[in-house]
């Protein structure tokens, strides 16, 4: 019997009570006297597709960027970050939501320690801990032992539930790493200690490779990573072929990034219209979370959640009562994206496996912030008639420009030394050739607003 599959019914005599029940239904269904759960407040369970019953929560808590663990959720420093981060563990927690997921360098390098701190008070079945190797990271053979051994001492913990190859791409770096360095084979050798419960992958290649890699290690990788939203479609057209080539494996789909980083749930103006028409209630956020469940094979969706009301509302998208999108909903979604899109952004998922850059460069911040101007629609233009030809929106633009990035921070200190393309697992952009384009931007803004009079103190 699976590890997870006993943990739930063996847990509940550890623990008790209506948390014990967040766990363990679905196929396995034990219900806690005094269970106090509506069929609304816990993700819905689906199993793991190698043994078909060890139930898994359709709702995991992505530990990356977006996780508050840094004052951009409003918390005011370190330590308030880290209290409301906890709060959003514990919620999560006892609400089924059991499924922590995290990586070596997320929030740089915080994220790992963060969880170890705070999970420590829960009995170590009463979670699922998953965190990855960083494939660019590994320079030499003994990187990988040296990382691994690093984590589990990182999350206090003495095995992982899942373990990922984190942000496999292409076949030289799979043949690099994992094959002739023996990476792959010392974490073949930790799943027989039992340190290691289940291996996957996350992934940012093309299908092919995806295919080459589950048919040569058939059975090995029990999960797949990979980054499923609609605006991820529009501009990979390979994208919904990763999870069908995931299900012809029996590998379970692992949904990242189902908002875009944040950005679909920005969705307004005409774009979010087309959605409301349909379900005036339902925020953009849940059509993308409902867009991601609903792909072939879907295991698990992670979200950042960056604060609780977040968590509360996926968990109740995802719940016992969650519905796939139907094919009339699915093309509404998709209609209602390709006019958020209309006007291009950088797909940059904020991440922020780039930084440092050595250059001081904000990378992840100067994509979100050109994002938002560019998804707004209000690009200033100096085309003689269209709305955004106007002073005023310029003077916004650099304004905010300037206020919001100190001057080495700017995409013009770009040198495009391109050492943050490495660890970037986007493949459909470059990080130079994009920064560049906002600093020419950027210019020629200012050009035409000094030309027409504008005064830049
Ligand atoms: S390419 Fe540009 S942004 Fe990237 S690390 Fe080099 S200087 Fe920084
Ligand atoms: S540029 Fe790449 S690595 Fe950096 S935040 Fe964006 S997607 Fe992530």
């Amino acid at each position: 019997m699976n590890s997870i599959h006993q943990t739930c019914l063996t847990r509940r005599n550890a623990i008790g009570g209506a948390f014990a029940a967040g766990l363990c239904l679905g196929a396995d269904r034990v219900f806690a006297a005094g269970d106090t759960f509506s069929d609304a407040s816990r993700p819905r369970l689906r199993p793991l597709p190698t043994d078909g019953k060890t139930p898994i929560p359709l709702l995991g808590v992505g530990c990356a960027e977006k996780f508050p663990l840094r004052t951009r959720a409003g918390g005011g420093g370190k330590e308030a970050d880290q209290r409301h981060a906890a709060e959003i563990i514990d919620f999560a927690l006892k609400h089924g939501v059991i499924w922590l997921d995290t990586g070596y360098g997320y929030h740089g390098g915080q994220s790992e320690p963060f969880l170890g701190r705070t999970l420590k008070k829960y009995p170590r079945e009463s979670f699922i801990l998953s965190t990855k190797m960083p494939t660019w990271m590994v320079k030499k053979p003994e990187d990988g032992p040296r990382i691994f051994e690093d984590q589990l001492k990182r999350c206090q913990v003495d095995y992982f539930d899942f373990y990922l190859l984190h942000s496999v791409s292409n076949k030289s770096d799979f043949e690099r790493v994992y094959e002739k360095m023996g990476v792959l084979d010392y974490l073949i050798e930790q799943k027989k200690k039992g340190r290691i419960r289940h291996l996957g992958m996350s992934y940012h290649g093309k299908s092919d490779f995806l295919d080459e890699v589950l048919t040569k290690y058939e059975g090995l990788f029990e999960c797949c990573m990979m980054l499923l939203n609609a605006m991820e479609f529009t501009w990979n057209k390979d994208g919904p072929n990763l999870p069908k080539v995931a299900v012809k494996h029996h590998v379970g789909v692992l949904a990242m990034e189902p908002l875009a980083g944040g950005r679909a749930a920005g969705m307004r103006g005409e774009a979010l219209d087309i959605l409301k028409k349909v379900h005036p209630n339902d925020s953009a956020g849940r059509w993308g979370i409902r867009f991601a469940a609903s792909q072939p094979g879907v295991m698990t969706v992670f979200s950042g959640m960056g604060k609780l009301e977040y968590l509360k509302e996926n968990i109740e998208t995802l719940s016992e009562n969650f519905k796939p999108l139907t094919e009339e909903e699915t093309k509404t979604y998709q209609e209602a994206m390709a006019v958020f899109m209309k006007n291009p952004s950088i797909p940059c998922t904020g991440c922020a496996y780039c930084v440092p850059c050595p250059y001081g460069v904000k990378i992840p911040q100067i994509f979100a912030w050109y994002n938002e101007w560019a998804q707004g629609g209000r690009l200033p233009s100096d085309k003689e008639g269209d709305k955004n030809d106007s002073q005023d929106l310029r003077r916004r633009f650099l304004a905010s420009y300037y206020n919001k990035f100190k001057a080495q921070e700017r995409a013009d200190r770009c040198l495009a030394c391109r050492k943050c393309q490495v660890p970037c697992p986007q493949w459909t952009f470059r990080i130079s050739t994009e920064m560049a384009k906002v600093a020419d931007l950027v210019a020629h803004v200012e050009e035409v607003y000094v030309k027409k009079g504008g005064v830049i103190r």
